[in-house]
């Protein structure tokens, strides 16, 4: 099965992405932790996208393009894959499109995590990460058990995303609107779009989730 979640940052995507890996046992392709991979190695590609990601706009769309198509032809692809972060634009999803009838492959569901943009901010701005093991806390709504240590793995490091304050999540929202929204009609035209209310639970969202792609 291959799925794209759509949402504004802050949705709650690679939460319920993470999830759907384990219960279908399809992988997650993050292109926001793609291009951070590569900002982190000091690729090309990287010193491209590090500017751009910085301040909350969005990368080229060959760019995009090229890095995913290589990723969905690995192996662990075969089973299916989830989309996360990608497409973004208009010209994403119809690259997208001609590439999948290349390899002849097809989207089976896409879903929209429907949120309010304020509370996306309060989301994003208090979300850190373990840097050992990568599980996701936030300030307000998810602390450690015990304070500075990961409840998974007793990791005492966090990160934050260099991308996950006010002023950026804001431009990054704006992005979002003006150019990820569109694409909701694109894909309704096509008889495969869904959507779940991602302001519930997570458990929640999950639960409708899992329902919308039977
Ligand atoms: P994300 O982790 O999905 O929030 O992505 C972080 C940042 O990476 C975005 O704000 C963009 O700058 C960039 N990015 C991720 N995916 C895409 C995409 N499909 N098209 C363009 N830029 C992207």
């Amino acid at each position: 099965m291959n799925l794209i979640l759509l949402g504004p940052p802050g949705a709650g995507k690679g939460t319920q992405a993470k999830r759907l890996e384990e219960s279908r046992g399809i992988v997650q392709l993050s292109t926001g932790d793609m291009l951070r991979a590569e900002v982190a190695s000091g690729s090309d590609l990287g010193k491209e996208a590090k500017g751009i990601m910085e301040s909350g706009g969005l990368v080229p769309d060959e760019m995009i393009v090229n890095m995913i198509s290589s990723r969905i032809d690995q192996k662990d692809c075969a089973n299916g894959f989830i989309l996360d972060g990608f497409p973004r634009t208009t010209p994403q999803a119809d690259a997208l499109d001609a590439m999948l009838t290349d390899k002849g492959l097809k989207i089976d569901h896409v879903v929209e995590l429907k949120v309010d943009d304020d509370a996306m901010v309060e989301r994003i701005t208090g979300r850190f990460t373990c840097a050992k093991c990568g599980a996701g806390y936030h300030d307000s709504f998810q602390k450690p058990q015990k304070e500075g240590v990961c409840d998974k793995c007793g990791g005492t490091e966090f990160t934050r995303r260099a991308d996950d304050n006010e002023e950026t999540v804001r431009a990054r929202l704006k992005a979002y609107h003006d150019q990820t929204a569109p694409i909701i009609g694109y894909y309704d035209k096509k008889g495969v779009m869904k959507s779940v209310d991602g302001m519930a639970a997570i458990d929640e969202v999950t639960k409708q989730l899992e329902g919308a792609i039977g």
